[in-house]
């Protein structure tokens, strides 16, 4: 039987797009894409893009560049700029309208997609799955709202990516999220970030550079050490680093009350007791998938606890004709990799090419001010898989804070190997060009380079990454799971 659609995707943001383009022309299907909107705008949250254009990614870098040139300004005088200090100020109004012509350039490039590209539409609304090869859109998320459209399709994605996690303490209402931080009215005085991840380091590092006169940025994190999964050596001088930008930084706390003040600041009460009020706080404690509103439990789609829709390698669900990519599977919540799963669908599926998404040495970066590279295993999870395991390091003062004045900002590479071949497992960086340089390491992983291919290239020079071409000689190393000083010590 015929149907309408090969393909009906639900979300139009960094897969589902991937997928829809993809199907409709490389392949020629007929494909329907549904999201809220197509343009940036009230509710903000969601337009064409999705969160990575509208919220997320795009957004962001073009604010933490805009704060990046805080230091540039302070360092230039170092190399002869002769700047009136006080006539240079912040201004996040300019900030806020550049950045949402920015992203409203692209809202209107992804238009521009739809209407050239044959056999794909766009579909504004929320879509529900009906049954097995029906989806409805409806007014709004609620299951009683009006039926906008009726789509008969013979392959359904998934691509509703995820949202930001609540507190669920007394008055996490009076809370944003990142969702609201980008389109905050003014820059926040005195700000608290609440949660020690990707987003709390990079917002802290926008509200600090864009922050006015007399202002303290503040971050909370549960545990000890701010980002949990990355490098340890890399995350304690991250967080040096952050402080002497004048961020403070609490650890082993988090808010356990919030209350409005009379003039709107809030009123933190934290675990530990101590009180505190903050202009703005702002949650940054995760994203949970985007699962609710599909209605999935009407087909039997599986859903994990959390919300993630269970998928096998190939993004299929449970379901035979119905697949699911991107954030709201809770793999990799990354903008390339929701492309590539979305890529790897449409070559599984209209292809007929089983593809499966390589979720291993993904590079990637955390854009705090300064930034981190990183890619493949930390340490301690490399002990865990390999026998012997040998760590390199090396963190150095950049030549141009010799001059700059800011000797504070070292730049740090560590590099993991299996010590019985030589294989690279992982590279984590710390320091300015960190995001860029671990691009083009992250392919010489993914070639399996071994650290004596690292050694044996000629560096560029003088540049910090030439110092990847010259670790030739262990710190430290693990054998069976323990660090020790040399292999054999633990036998
Ligand atoms: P999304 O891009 O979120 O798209 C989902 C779409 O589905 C949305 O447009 C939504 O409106 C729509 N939708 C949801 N429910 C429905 C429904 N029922 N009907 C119709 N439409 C629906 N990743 C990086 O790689 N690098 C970064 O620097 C980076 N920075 C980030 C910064 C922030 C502040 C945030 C929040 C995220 C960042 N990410 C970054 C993560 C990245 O944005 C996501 O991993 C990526 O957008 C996920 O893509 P997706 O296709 O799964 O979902
Ligand atoms: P992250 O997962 O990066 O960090 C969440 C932080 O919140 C952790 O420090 C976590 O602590 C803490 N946390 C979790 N639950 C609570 C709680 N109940 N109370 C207090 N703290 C809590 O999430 P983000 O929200 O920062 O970002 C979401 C995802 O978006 C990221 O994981 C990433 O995949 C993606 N992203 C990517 C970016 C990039 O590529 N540059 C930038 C921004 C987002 P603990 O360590 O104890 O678990």
């Amino acid at each position: 039987m015929s149907r309408a659609y090969d393909l009906v995707v639900i979300g139009a943001g960094s897969g589902g797009l991937e997928a829809g383009w993809n199907a409709a022309a490389l392949h020629k299907k007929k494909v329907a894409v549904i999201d809220v909107q197509k343009t940036h705008g009230p509710p903000y949250f969601a337009a064409l893009g999705g969160t990575c254009v509208n919220v997320g990614c795009v957004p962001k870098k073009l604010m933490v560049t805009g704060a990046g040139y805080m230091d540039t300004i302070r360092e230039s005088a170092g190399f002869g700029w002769e700047l009136d200090r006080d006539s240079v100020k912040p201004n996040w109004h300019t900030l806020i309208a550049a950045k949402n012509k920015a992203v409203l350039d692209i809202n209107h490039s992804y238009e521009g997609m739809f209407a050239d590209t044959e056999g794909l539409s766009f579909h504004q609304g929320f879509g529900a799955i009906a049954d097995r090869n029906t989806v409805v859109v409806r007014q709004s998320e609620d299951p009683q709202s009006a039926v906008l459209e009726t789509l008969d399709t013979d392959y359904i994605l998934i691509a509703t990516g995820s949202w930001p996690q609540r507190l669920g303490v007394p008055g996490d209402e009076l809370c944003i999220t990142s969702n609201e931080a980008f389109y905050l009215e003014e820059a926040p005085k005195n700000p608290l970030c609440v949660g020690g991840g990707y987003i709390s380091v990079e917002f802290a590092g926008i509200f600090n550079a864009y922050k006015p006169r007399g202002g303290q940025v503040n971050l909370v994190y549960r545990k000890e050490v701010i980002l949990r999964g990355f490098d340890l050596e890399v995350r304690k001088q991250l967080t040096e680093q952050l402080r002497a930008n004048g961020i403070q930084i609490r650890t082993g706390d988090n808010p356990a009350k919030i209350t409005k003040n009379a003039d709107g600041t809030k009123h933190v009460v934290f675990e530990s007791g101590v009180e505190a009020d903050y202009d703005q706080v702002m949650l940054a404690i995760g994203r949970v998938p985007r699962s609710h509103t599909l209605q999935l439990d009407k087909v039997g789609v599986e859903v994990a606890k959390g919300g993630a829709v269970k998928v096998d390698k190939y993004s299929k669900t449970n379901i035979d004709n119905i697949y699911a990519i991107g954030d709201v599977t809770n793999r990799l919540m990354l903008t390339p990799v929701a492309i590539n799963e979305g890529g790897a669908f449409v070559e599984t599926v209209f292809g007929h090419n089983p593809t499966a998404t390589d979720h291993a040495k993904v590079a990637c970066a955390v854009f705090s001010i300064p930034p981190i590279g990183t890619c493949g295993y930390i340490e301690e999870d490399a002990a865990k898989k390999y026998d012997q395991v040998a760590v390199y390091e090396s963190s150095f003062t950049p030549l141009l804070h010799n001059v700059s004045g800011s000797t504070y900002k070292k730049f740090m590479i560590r590099i993991v190997t299996n010590h019985a071949d030589g294989e690279v497992l992982g590279v984590h960086m710390l320091g300015d060009s960190a995001p860029e340089i671990i691009q083009s390491v992250g392919i010489c992983m993914k070639m399996g380079a071994k650290i004596s291919d690292f050694y044996s290239t000629i560096g560029v020079h003088p540049t910090s990454a030439e110092e990847l071409c010259s670790m030739r000689t262990p710190a430290y190393f693990y054998e069976k799971g323990h660090r020790v000083e040399k292999i054999g010590s633990n036998l």
